[in-house]
């Protein structure tokens, strides 16, 4: 069924090329179940269906619409590892535990690949993606990593390129070197929502839709509070991420909701669009503010960048976007925009995910730093772990170091704004 002006998505260029939206009841009962699940995007609903494949019962309470969050409006890159690259990881932990972390993003990928296969899932996974390198002080650092992975990690398939080979991928004079790495996918992140959500479904998940959790008891079992219906459950997981607000200002204070922008020019043809970039990867800079950037299946340049790190979007997104494109490619300055939309996403402030429990029976994910596709999966199922009793690999997450922004919940902005600012300006120096 086909929501062309669907309240509960953004106009966006997946949701005018979505698969399998459905329209979900909302909550007007009340229900029990063992896990209730509070949020419909990747930690939430790869939770649910987790859980519902260990044995349990699981309802899911979403606040508008499945994939309404970062889930079904992000730029689609799949990349390999953590938010943080090995190097940095190797230097804040030590190499054991950097290769534990990159051997779970090793395992998420696979179980992205597996989900797709297993639902039949039409979210048009694509492999390859190029990190283009964007200043001089970077030189020298893709051949630093790909010898790290291949060295290290058992991971020999990433590249370091040079200016000309970079080129003959990307089109841009932007890009001074490049990282080639095969194995990374990207996706369709809406289908692959909506697939997700099928499958969870299927294996008896109870998905509702409009249905947002005003409250819940911290007794155990807790009581999950909507406007026309109630919960009872064992378990909770709180899969909120970006959207959270003041449900749960315990997990609040350790993320900062950051706004980031993307468009969908109109279709380029197919050689226009392969003269841009050659081929179907997905492709980010080293930029603090990052540009990512691929091809639709209708040779379209799906395009994000720009952020802000205030509640609203700009009101002409198009136009907040646009210079960023043409920035990299200016060859583009006759190509119409055909849709233009925003999202939220959360960061912590060391970039590492942030997984935890509140309480005895409350679990949340959160903070995946731009990096969501890869760890907000495996976050979820996780979560299901440890619900069912085994919290190995919960734990490995749960354990990480975290801090609370400077001014907790009520003064991040301030705090926040300056510090992206002086980023911002590294970028450029
Ligand atoms: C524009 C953009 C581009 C991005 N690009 C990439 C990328 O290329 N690669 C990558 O890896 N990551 C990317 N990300 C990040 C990634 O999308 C997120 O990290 C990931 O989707 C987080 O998933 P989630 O399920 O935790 O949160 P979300 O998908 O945001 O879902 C949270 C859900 O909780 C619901 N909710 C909130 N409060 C309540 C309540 N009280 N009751 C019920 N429901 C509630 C919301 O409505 C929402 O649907 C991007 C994000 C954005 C915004």
């Amino acid at each position: 069924m086909a929501h062309a002006n669907d309240p509960g998505h953004p106009d966006s260029y997946y949701l005018a090329t979505a698969k399998g939206l459905e329209d979900r009841p909302t909550l007007k009962e009340e229900l029990t179940a063992d896990v209730c699940v509070i949020g419909a995007g990747f930690t939430g609903l790869s939770a649910a269906l987790n859980l519902a494949e260990l044995g349990m019962s699981v309802v899911v309470l979403e606040a508008e619409r499945v994939g309404y969050g970062a889930s079904g409006r992000n730029g689609g890159l799949v990349g390999s590892g953590q938010r943080q690259d090995v190097l940095e990881a190797e230097e804040q932990f030590d190499v054991a535990r950097s290769r534990q972390l990159w051997n779970f993003a090793e395992l998420a990928k696979q179980e992205i690949k597996n989900r797709v296969e297993k639902h039949n899932i039409p979210c048009d996974l694509q492999k390859g993606q190029l990190v283009g390198v964007h200043k001089k002080s970077y030189l020298g650092w893709a051949q630093q990593l790909a010898d790290a992975l291949t060295e290290r990690y058992d991971y020999p398939f990433c590249r370091a390129l040079n200016a000309q080979e970079t080129y003959e991928y990307v089109a841009t004079s932007d890009f001074i070197e490049g990282l080639y790495d095969t194995e990374a996918l990207n996706l369709h992140p809406l289908n692959y929502t909506l697939g997700l959500a099928r499958a969870a479904s299927d294996a008896g998940v109870r998905i509702f839709e409009n249905s947002r959790v005003t409250s819940y008891t911290k007794t155990d079992p807790a009581v999950v509070t909507t406007a026309t219906g109630s919960v009872k459950a064992s378990f909770i997981v709180l899969a909120c991420n970006g959207y959270l607000g003041n449900l749960e200002p315990r997990s609040a204070g350790k993320i900062m909701p950051i706004n980031n922008f993307m468009i969908a020019t109109e279709p380029l043809g197919e050689d226009r669009a392969r003269e841009v970039i050659n081929g179907r990867f997905g492709v980010h800079d080293t930029r603090f503010v990052v540009n990512y950037f691929r091809l639709s299946d209708d040779h379209r340049l799906l395009f994000g960048g720009g952020e802000n790190y205030r509640p609203g979007f700009p009101k002409d997104i198009a136009k907040f976007v646009r210079p960023y494109m043409l920035n990299l490619f200016p060859q583009l300055k006759d190509a119409g925009v055909d849709y233009a939309w925003g999202g939220t996403l959360s960061v912590t402030v060391n970039r590492l995910p942030h997984l935890g429990r509140l309480e005895p029976n409350v679990f949340f994910g959160q903070g995946y730093s731009g990096h969501g596709i890869i760890t907000a999966n495996f976050a979820g199922k996780v979560i299901a772990e440890a619900i069912a009793g085994v919290a190995g690999r919960f734990d490995v997450f749960a354990k990480l170091p975290m801090h609370t922004f400077p001014g907790g919940t009520l003064l991040r902005y301030p705090g926040m704004v300056l510090g992206m600012l002086y980023y911002t300006l590294r970028d450029r120096i």
